[in-house]
C-alpha cells in the first residue's frame, strides 16, 4: 500500500503514526484473522458466473465488472 501511495506521488505516514491513528479512529476497521484474502459475496457471484459463462461478450463484461469492483475495494 505504502508503495502504491508513492508511487502515484502520495506521502506517507511513519508506520507507528498510522496503527496509532488506526486504533484511535479507525478500530471498527479490522483485518479477518483467518483468511485476510476471503472474498467478498460479489467477488463469489462474479467467479461462480464466469465459470458459468461460456459467452465471450459476457464473459467480458464479467471480467470488466470484476475489475472495476476490485479497483474499489483497494
Ligand atoms: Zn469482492
Amino acid at each position: 500500500m505504502k508503495e502504491e501511495v508513492e508511487e502515484q506521488g502520495g506521502s506517507v505516514c511513519s508506520q507507528q503514526y498510522f496503527f496509532r491513528k488506526w486504533r484511535m479512529e479507525m478500530s471498527h476497521v479490522t483485518i479477518p484473522k483467518v483468511n485476510r484474502f476471503l472474498k467478498c459475496d460479489i467477488c463469489t457471484k462474479l467467479k461462480s458466473c464466469l465459470e458459468k459463462t461460456t459467452g465471450r461478450e459476457e464473459r467480458q463484461t464479467l471480467l470488466q465488472e470484476r475489475e472495476s469492483h476490485l479497483f474499489q475495494q483497494k
